[in-house]
């Protein structure tokens, strides 16, 4: 299938309230200019630097978003541009992307990436160091990091369940989050969660934003 039948296709799956990132990690310009054509406009990147070529070489009305572990010292160079960070995972980096936003005089919108999976090695704030941090009420002062949900990547496995209870651990904490501290942010809605091969349980879960890659591109 090409990359047109493909998006069409993923596309025909997703409720049209669900927002679609096509991840194009590792992906050609050609690819993307394909997808673009197609009419998507919404990419994701997980690589500062890749995404810093790419964003030169494509149209200025692709709005892009990095979805990868992101370097407190390379938000610098996608803060004046950059529409969603969706795996912000430390108060640190938060705090960095407040710094930088204030710089260019933008307001950031992020994503506060929640470890539900079993795995040790990923990324993500613990729920309950999630907690502590927002229970500090600093982020009530941050003017240009907005946070407006939650990430995660559920279990790398085959069986479903736990794919399904990642999920729900994830939707569940962002109910808590959203009653606790952010009732009334209505910019507080984001949850984003599903890869090419969970999207479809994730969106069945909650999710209203899904990052797909390899069901677009290959
Ligand atoms: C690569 C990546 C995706 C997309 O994965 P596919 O399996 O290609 O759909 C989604 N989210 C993150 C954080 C990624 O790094």
């Amino acid at each position: 299938m090409t990359i047109e039948e493909n998006l069409k296709h993923v596309k025909a799956t997703l409720p049209e309230t669900v927002e679609l990132v096509a991840v194009s990690k590792y992906h050609t310009v050609e690819d993307i200019r394909l997808c673009y054509e197609a009419g998507q406009r919404v990419f994701g990147e997980s690589r500062e630097q890749e995404l810093r070529v790419k964003r030169e070489a494509l149209p200025e009305d692709i709005e892009w978003h990095f979805i990868g572990h992101l370097q407190t010292n390379k938000v610098k160079y996608i803060a004046p541009y950059i529409s969603l960070i969706h795996a912000v995972d430390t108060p640190q980096l938060l705090r960095e992307i407040q710094r930088q936003g204030e710089r260019c005089g933008r307001t950031i919108r992020c994503l506060l990436q929640i470890h539900v999976a079993a795995e040790e090695t990923k990324y993500g704030f613990l729920p309950d160091e999630c907690l502590e941090y927002l229970d500090t009420g600093e982020f009530r002062e941050l003017t240009n990091a907005q946070i407006c949900g939650v990430m995660c990547m559920a279990t790398n496995t085959d069986d479903e369940e736990r794919i399904r209870s990642d999920f729900r651990r994830a939707h569940e904490f962002f109910d808590t989050l959203k009653q606790d501290f952010f009732p009334s942010s209505p910019d507080f809605r984001l949850r984003s969660y599903g890869m090419s091969h969970d999207y479809r349980m994730a969106v069945e879960e909650g999710a209203n934003i899904v990052r797909i890659g390899s069901a677009i591109f290959e």
